[in-house]
């Protein structure tokens, strides 16, 4: 049974829009904002954001730093090294699905300095653009709950192996023209006195920020209401639709129909994709995150405002309001959503080595699917066997930090209008 919530609305005429948005993760909130904000009637169908979504849990980093796609030269080699260890922070579970090994094959094929020469403009482009976004829509009223902080993030490393491919990242930055320290031990702490480890420098991002994920999805979904969205909560079961046009869409037992629809249902895309013609090269890839409360709430303060990435462990650091979060692994293995402890363990005790004994009492571990294309960049565009179909996905790591810039394109391309980035890079079909 599906259940609507916000503007009420009778069924009959009313269940006809402008778009029907799938997903409303923080891509299809942000598609349904800059859609809204262009005057169309929009409704976004979700069954559990706050349940299932990768957008609240996650490390809320907001990434500049991140210009070099994960489909990188080496990548394949340290992954079948991490296979062997139970703790490592990839796991690749083996399996004869043919999806699956599609997406591998491509993905080894994009492990190419030639992918990452492409991909780095691409990627350094789009996300200062989605920064700038982002930095408009949080000083918006309403916005104060997303907890963005202009911080910037510090990589940081201990042996000399990491700090080696620290500095081979700042290499890589500073050619691009991104804003960057490197910096010694002293420095760093100059910068995150809280700091408690052995490490021996970092390289500083200054255009990096943080945001409470959680705070910024309702923010948005508060903000999209106020702008007209009507948001329905339910699973979507079945698309009918007419040659190359989507006619209709179920959820519940109502029945929606739209000029335009629009998917951005996260690592559950591929499955809805399918029923219109596409096979969408997208796996999930889970990784686990805890939240350590602060003082205050019944925890421990550790007096960190400086988000981090560890490159010895390849675990995340995020201090956010209200408490500490702690991030990391990546795992091909389906959907499932349980949690191994035995790979999230190390996560919290390494994390603890940063920036202090943080564990006071047991927390839910978090688990969340990151929906990941082979080339490391998403897939924005229309559906090739559709006329009136667009997808929103495949953002991997970079879904909260891509995601006002994604629907700022969509938004664009759905009214006729040339992006202010050129799309092409984000092809629906440009595996096949
Ligand atoms: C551990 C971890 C840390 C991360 N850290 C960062 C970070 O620091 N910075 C960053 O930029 N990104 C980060 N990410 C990635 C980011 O979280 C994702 O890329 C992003 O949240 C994807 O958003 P989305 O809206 O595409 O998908 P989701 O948030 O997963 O939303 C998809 C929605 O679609 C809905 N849905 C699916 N199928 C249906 C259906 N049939 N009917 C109705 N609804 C449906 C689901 O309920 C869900 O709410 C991290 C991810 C993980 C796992």
């Amino acid at each position: 049974m599906s259940k609507e919530t916000g503007v009420s609305m009778k069924t009959g005429m009313s269940d006809r829009y402008d778009i029907i948005i799938i997903g409303g993760g923080i891509v299809g909130l942000s598609c349904a904002k800059t859609l809204a904000d262009s005057g169309a009637r929009v409704v976004v169908l979700d069954r559990g954001r706050y349940q299932e979504s990768a957008s609240t849990g996650n490390a809320g980093m907001i990434v500049p730093s991140h210009i070099v796609p994960l489909a990188a030269p080496g990548v394949i080699a340290k992954g079948l090294k991490w296979l062997l260890n139970p703790e490592s922070p990839l796991y690749i579970k083996p399996s004869t699905d043919p999806a699956f090994v599609k997406w591998l094959w491509a993905f080894q094929k994009h492990c190419t300095q030639a992918h990452v020469d492409h991909g780095i403009p691409v990627l350094r482009d789009t996300i200062l653009g989605s920064k700038a976004l982002l930095d408009e829509w949080c000083a918006l009223p309403g916005f104060e709950g997303a907890g963005l902080v202009n911080t910037g993030l510090l990589m940081l490393h201990k042996s000399e192996k990491a700090r080696k491919e620290n500095q081979e990242l700042a290499d890589v930055a500073e050619a691009a023209g991104l804003e960057i320290e490197r910096l010694d031990r002293a420095g760093t702490l100059e910068k995150e006195p809280a700091l408690k480890t052995d490490i021996t420098g970092s390289v500083y991002f200054r255009q990096d920020a943080r945001v409470d994920p959680e705070g910024l999805l309702r923010a948005m979904e508060a903000h999209v209401r106020e702008l007209g969205v009507t948001i329905v909560e339910g699973a979507v079961t079945k698309m009918q639709k007419n040659g190359r046009s989507m006619v209709s869409v179920q959820v519940g037992d109502r029945t929606l129909s739209s000029d335009h629809l629009v998917i951005a249902a996260g690592a559950w895309t591929p499955g809805l994709t399918k029923g219109l013609g596409t096979k969408l090269l997208l796996q999930p890839a889970k990784g686990y995150s805890v939240t350590i409360p602060s003082a205050d709430n019944g925890g421990i303060d550790t007096g960190m405002h400086m988000p981090c990435l560890v490159t010895d462990e390849k675990i995340s650091i995020t201090p956010m309001p209200g408490g500490i979060r702690f991030s990391g692994t990546l795992g091909l293995q389906g959907y499932d959503m349980s949690v191994d402890e035995r790979r999230f363990g190390p996560i919290q005790r390494h994390a603890e080595r940063y920036c202090g004994k943080a564990h006071v009492s047991p927390q839910p571990t978090w688990a969340g699917l990151r929906p990941a294309s082979p080339d490391g960049l998403p897939f924005i565009g229309r559906l090739p066997q559709m006329d009136n179909v667009w997808v929103a996905s495949g953002h991997g790591m970079l879904g909260v930090t891509l995601a006002p810039i994604t629907g700022q394109i969509i938004a664009d391309l759905i009214g006729g209008n040339k992006p202010a980035f050129d799309p092409a890079p984000f092809r629906v079909d440009r595996f096949d």
